[in-house]
């Protein structure tokens, strides 16, 4: 009885000390998968990030790289003569080709406030030929004849609405009544606004001889580029009249862009040379126009 006792008992240490042991074991392999776990895992983090990050760089690369198309855009360029109020109600001419003040900054204001950036014509060349990607939606502002009212009532509001504007000048005009001194176009340029050509004596282009023709071209940008040591690279016509020999005397004279008076909203595949424009008066409603 004894010994089946001392072998029973025998039997229970036994079975405890291989209980111990399975615990003991079953406790160090938790241990050692919770510092795996602890360990490894990190690492492994670790080595996937490089593996995240490349599809991020290459798409940044991608989207760098990716050829600039601007070829659906459509830039509107807007056509001012005066900026005033017209006192004389028989003046109907005057009041076709005059905005007010007021109206003119309410017109500025609603660029700014529908996302509108002003630019020039080199810019708008360079978005054109997809050398520039754009952020805003492009305006030009342009305002033929050079009147006094471009330098006393356009350029203030167009400061006010950190806006630009292109001013086409008749260069024999200047100092005249009514119109732009030197000192005048001065302090345009030196507030960024763009001066251009709209020859010398604003005659008809398509009704003189080549030699006039040729002087009114270059003698109206050379003056101007002398006077001021600017480029002067953009022209319009006077009362848009044009023909194929005066557009190449333009091109021959050194412009790089020309505007008529054909309404319509500037596309990549018009003619540099025949850039038709938006005529702005008192009634214009740009919500109708523009989008
Ligand atoms: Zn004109």
């Amino acid at each position: 009885m004894t010994t089946f006792k001392r072998t029973s008992k025998t039997n229970q240490d036994d079975k405890f000390k291989r209980g111990l042991i399975f615990y003991l074991c079953a406790f160090i392999f938790i241990v050692i998968a919770a510092i795996l776990v602890l360990t490894v895992s990190p690492s492994r983090t670790k080595h996937q990030e490089p593996s995240i990050t490349p599809p991020n760089t290459i798409s940044g690369l991608d989207s760098e790289s990716k050829p600039i198309d601007n070829s659906s855009l459509e830039i509107p360029v807007l056509m001012y003569h005066y900026i005033r109020q017209v006192t004389d109600p028989n003046d109907s001419l005057g009041k076709n080709l005059s905005v007010t003040p007021e109206t003119f900054d309410k017109q500025l204001a609603w660029l700014k406030d529908h996302g509108y950036e002003a630019i020039t014509f080199d810019k708008a060349l360079d978005i054109f030929a997809n050398k520039e990607a754009i952020s805003n939606k492009p305006v030009i502002i342009t305002f033929d004849d050079g009147y006094k009212d471009a330098y006393t009532a356009a350029m203030p509001s167009l400061l006010k609405h950190n806006l630009t504007g292109i001013f086409y000048v008749i260069s024999a005009f200047i100092m005249r009544d009514q119109h732009v001194s030197f000192d005048d176009i001065s302090m345009m340029i030196e507030n960024k606004m763009t001066i251009g050509c709209h020859t010398l004596d604003h005659v008809d282009l398509t009704a003189v001889n080549p030699d006039r023709l040729q002087s009114e071209l270059v003698d109206c940008k050379e003056s101007l580029a002398n006077v001021y040591s600017i480029p002067v690279s953009d022209f319009s016509y006077p009362s848009g009249k044009y023909n194929d020999e005066v557009e190449n005397a333009v091109k021959a004279a050194g412009f790089k862009t020309a505007t008529t008076t054909h309404s319509g909203v500037w596309k990549q595949s018009d003619d540099p040379y025949q850039i038709p424009r938006i005529r702005m008066s008192e009634s214009t409603n740009l919500s109708n126009i523009l989008k």
